[in-house]
């Protein structure tokens, strides 16, 4: 018997019986593009057996269209089908013009016909009638609702405004089959009878896209406005200035464009571009027809080298500063104590204002770096002056400054929830990035709240991070706020930074399908507990992202992998399967054969102490899902010992909690891989009790750490711990000397292995463990006064 990769192979040999080749076919569909004409004859011969094109439509219909997203607020299914052909007539009243024109062009791209429109006579039928009501029920009382009600002659759709009105059109759209999608010209359509009645939860629906870190043309940013519309999300947050790129044609200071839109790669290539006036006002054209807004960022004081190595007279130190070739934080930001950067910045400002009509300007604000203003005469000038007691208070001021010139020029300030140190302005709307907490405070204190906390909507994180049931359990209301304060939180947004990102296929793996449950969140609200349900309406909507050109990514993890600890005394390895419909294959060190996946032993136990790595791969109707993953485990003496600690870990990089330092895990190249435990400007300080062994020799202590200076995670200076037999006599025995950090700066990202042996064992049952990493972000860093982060997988005793 032929394994399912094996018979996916087959198709290639056209050697099976019919039934595996079709099987076949619609994988390879899914997969490879060159298999399309294959598909393609397959399909034919099949519809030419089961009759004509209208049944297997009117088939499909009936079976399928309730699989909508975001689900509607409310759905009647009726008897029968809408036809959509030659004989259709489009209603629409003038101030509806732009609606009743993008529907007739979808249906004509995709039709053999168009449909006349606003040929008055009633009496003709079948009829699609776009119409503005003065009066909708209290549920209703939304600019965005709409009825969609569809009957055997005629389909309405009603609403308070044009909004509405564009909304109900995307529910409309889904109800199509995919071959509509496919733009297959065909003679008539069908749609089920119904009745939506459908509202949003919340108003604020977004995707942040960084085009600074890597650039997009203009049509990927129109194709995810497209994409954006179809699921009702209606804002597009466009990132477009950074330390690494400008990306906003600006005509009074044309450096930006010249130098500031330009750094060079790892070959020492220029590597850019940015967008001209003619093309963002054709994506705000765009997106408005969709009624999606386009919201303009432009970073200040921070996240502005590139600026600044154009125009190095608005920094503090006056330059010379190139354009950031390198991700992470830096130093170079606005100097604060200049007031031609002020006239600089507004000037910029005003250019786009007159690209962007958004209500709001988002001016970023996060992760500005004090360091300069430390040390900048002008700045601390302008602090005495102003009576600002320290720097934080001097981000205020500028900040307030720049709001001032926003608000009246008519205009609402967004600001990363940095903005709320040293005094929130008035009227500032804060995005919350930094957890739930920067909301919160923000909210209690009457401030309009944008979510985006780095746990659920952080979209260039990977799939061990935020997977997409993560993102589907996602409220934007934290806990803790009074019902009455709900209203000051707008909604959320998906952030997609894209350090790591440098192309469409990428984005969209990214984006999608996280994208989509984002949109069920912030349009239906679901209940938490429907994720199954959920799960399955999403796989209907990926043969339509295909035939949109979206190259999505896997939905999570095949597979978690635990370990626990056995009365007798064993580590234990759990394998917990995340979707029932996957396939899980294991195999042990064995990272470069090819042969001897196995069936996964679910619940394994391990006496062998030696470490070793599990590989798992995972299936979905035969096709390989996701990457594959790997696991190295250590059965060693500290195991799942009792940990008392003295600091705490970050809850974002908790390591698996409590026992995430001796459960046997080790961390991968990947520190957010779930395995690493995060300590954010404190030491790790910690006592283990080895209870369980008693006491018990040991000859070994070891920990891995982890480094990335572009994150400010830095390898430990010292390393001490203290061990004694009764908990009350100490010997202190280690300390690891200094680090030379530099060092590893060059070296990127990785792990160092700290560890001392013990020539003559030791018995011992208690442990305390200090190690102490540099405070904070060193002078020579460009986040130079930062936090700085200590991250650690386990402790390792043999
Ligand atoms: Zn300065």
């Amino acid at each position: 018997m032929a394994t399912k990769t094996q018979r996916h192979k087959n198709f290639y040999k056209l050697n099976s019986s019919l039934s595996t080749i079709f099987l076949s076919a619609f994988v390879s569909l899914w997969q490879k593009k060159s298999c399309l004409i294959y598909a393609v004859l397959l399909f034919s011969a099949l519809s030419s057996c089961t009759g004509a094109d209208k049944e297997t439509n009117v088939e499909y219909i009936h079976q399928d269209f309730l699989y909508l997203i975001p689900q509607p607020m409310s759905l009647e299914k009726r008897e029968n089908s809408f036809k959509l052909d030659v004989e259709t007539h489009l209603i629409f009243a003038p101030e509806l013009e732009s609606e009743g024109n993008y529907l007739s062009n979808l249906i004509e791209s995709s039709s053999t016909f168009s449909v006349p429109k606003n040929l008055k006579s009633k009496t003709i039928t079948p009829t699609i009638e776009l119409k503005l009501v003065n009066e909708f029920p209290p549920e209703l009382q939304n600019g965005e609702a709409y009825r969609l009600i569809i009957s055997e002659d005629e389909m309405q759709i009603t609403a308070l405004t044009p909004v509405g009105i564009m909304r109900g059109i995307q529910t409309l759209r889904q109800l199509f089959i995919p071959a509509f999608h496919a733009q297959e010209k065909r003679s008539a359509w069908y749609v089920p009878c119904l009745k939506i009645e459908d509202a949003p939860a919340f108003e604020h629906r977004g995707l942040l896209l960084d085009v600074c870190r890597h650039f997009f043309e203009k049509d990927v940013i129109l194709k995810y406005i497209d994409l954006l519309a179809y699921y009702k999300m209606n804002i597009l947050h466009l990132h477009l200035t950074e330390d690494q790129g400008w990306r906003i044609q600006i005509d009074k200071y044309p450096k930006l464009n010249k130098i500031s839109s330009w750094r060079k790669d790892t070959t020492e290539n220029l590597y850019g571009g940015f967008y001209t006036k003619t093309d963002l006002k054709e994506i705000v054209a765009y997106a408005k027809e969709r009624h999606i807004t386009v919201i303009p960022e432009i970073e200040l004081p921070g996240h502005s080298q590139a600026a600044l190595a154009a125009y190095p007279q608005f920094s503090c130190n006056g330059g010379p500063i190139e354009v950031a070739n390198d991700w992470g934080v830096f130093k170079e930001i606005y100097c604060a104590g200049n007031d031609s950067t002020f006239i600089f910045l507004e000037d910029i400002l005003k250019e786009v204002m007159e690209i962007f009509p958004s209500e709001y300007i988002h001016i970023g604000g996060d992760e500005s770096p004090k360091f300069r203003w430390e040390h900048c005469a002008k700045c601390q000038k302008k602090m005495k002056d102003e009576g600002l007691a320290n720097e934080h208070e001097l981000q205020s001021y500028f900040i307030q400054r720049i709001e001032k010139f926003l608000n009246d020029n008519r205009r609402k300030l967004i600001g990363w929830d940095e903005i709320l140190e040293g005094g929130l302005s008035e009227n500032a709307t804060v995005q919350s990035w930094r957890g739930m907490d920067g909301g919160l405070a923000a909210a209690k204190d009457s401030h309009y709240v944008i979510m985006s906390p780095t746990s659920h909507c952080y979209l260039d994180y990977g799939l061990d991070a935020i997977d997409l049931k993560k993102v589907f359990e996602f409220n934007p209301i934290p806990e803790g706020l009074d019902k009455s304060l709900h209203k000051y939180i707008l909604g959320a947004e998906c952030n997609m930074w894209t350090e790591h990102v440098p192309d469409k296929k990428n984005l969209d793996s990214k984006v999608f399908p996280r994208l989509i449950a984002m949109a069920e969140v912030l349009w239906a609200n679901p209940d938490k507990n429907n994720f199954n349900e959920f799960y399955l309406r999403l796989q209907k909507h990926y043969p339509v992202l295909e035939l949109f050109g979206v190259d999505y990514g896997s939905e999570m993890l095949p597979a978690k992998i635990n370990t626990s600890f056995s009365d007798s005394h064993e580590l234990v390895l759990l394998i917990n399967k995340n979707l029932d419909d996957l396939d899980i294959k294991c195999r042990w060190n064995c990272p470069d054969c090819d042969t001897n996946f196995t069936d996964c032993d679910y619940h394994q136990p391990f006496l062998d102490t030696l470490p070793f790595q599990l590989e798992l791969r995972a299936f979905k109707n035969g096709k390989l899902y996701g990457e594959p993953i790997f696991q190295k485990i250590e059965f060693h003496k500290g195991v799942y010992a009792n940990v008392t600690y003295k600091t705490n870990y970050n809850k974002s990089y908790d390591g698996g909690g409590i026992f995430g330092l001796v459960d046997g895990k080790l961390g991968s190249e990947n520190f957010r891989d779930g395995n690493w435990q995060g300590f954010f400007g404190v030491p790790i300080e910690l006592d283990i009790d080895l209870r369980a062994r008693g006491l018990t020799k040991i000859s070994y202590i070891g920990a891995n750490f982890y480094y990335y200076s572009n994150a400010w995670i830095f390898l430990p200076e010292k390393f001490q711990f203290s061990h004694s037999n009764d908990g009350v006599n100490w010997t202190t025995c280690y300390v690891i000397p200094k680090i030379n950090h530099r060092q590893y700066i060059k070296a990127g990202q990785g792990i160092q292995l700290i560890e001392s042996e013990i020539e003559t064992p030791i018995s011992m049952r208690y442990l305390k463990i200090k190690i102490e990493g540099i405070d904070k972000v060193p002078d020579w860093h460009e986040a130079a006064g930062q936090y700085s982060w200590l991250f650690i997988d386990e402790i390792i005793l043999q």
